[in-house]
């Protein structure tokens, strides 16, 4: 679908203001000028918005903040990305943080819900239209998790 960009980003926040009021978490949304209209599957990049942006709070400490952001890529791919301050990925989780079930050290997860399928969900969905995923991450400082997808602009062709 046609799709407002920054009014994308906005709803994920929204969707999930409640954990995010009830952690003190603060989350800011910067869209970058001139993007407004991009052709996305919608229900798709949601779906793999809500799967970041649910760890980025879920892996942040209570007062911590995330950060939205939204910009043109190289090729005039459309690029998100999801930053926050929280506990981090050690270095040697890194390279299986996409695999299926996989979670970094099951004490630390054990608490936190979940199944350690988003991020593997999260992947595929990007990988299915056409477009790159990445996560960098320090311990103790947080993590980013960047999303390119091919994208036209407002009069362009259909990808
Ligand atoms: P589910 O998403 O199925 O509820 P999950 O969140 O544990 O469970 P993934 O989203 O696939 O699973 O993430 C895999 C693991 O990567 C997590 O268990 C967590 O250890 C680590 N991780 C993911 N995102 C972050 C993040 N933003 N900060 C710190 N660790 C993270
Ligand atoms: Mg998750």
């Amino acid at each position: 679908q046609m799709t407002d960009v920054e009014e994308m980003m906005e709803d994920v926040v929204d969707r999930f203001s409640l954990q995010l009021r009830q952690k003190a978490i603060t989350a800011k949304v910067d869209v970058e000028e001139g993007i407004s209209q991009v052709w996305v599957d919608r229900d798709g990049i949601d779906q793999v918005l809500d799967n970041v942006v649910s760890n980025a709070i879920k892996y942040t400490l209570d007062g911590g903040s995330i950060y939205l952001t939204a910009g043109t890529g190289e090729d005039g791919q459309l690029s998100l990305a999801v930053r926050d301050t929280g506990i981090g990925i050690p270095k040697k989780d890194l390279a299986h943080i996409f695999d299926r079930f996989y979670r970094v050290d099951k004490a630390r997860s054990r608490n936190m819900g979940g199944t350690g399928l988003g991020l593997s969900i999260a992947r595929e969905i990007v990988r299915a239209h056409g477009g790159t995923i990445l996560l960098e991450s320090e311990p103790g400082v947080g993590t980013t998790v960047t999303v390119h997808l091919p994208t036209v602009r407002e009069g362009g062709e259909q990808p």
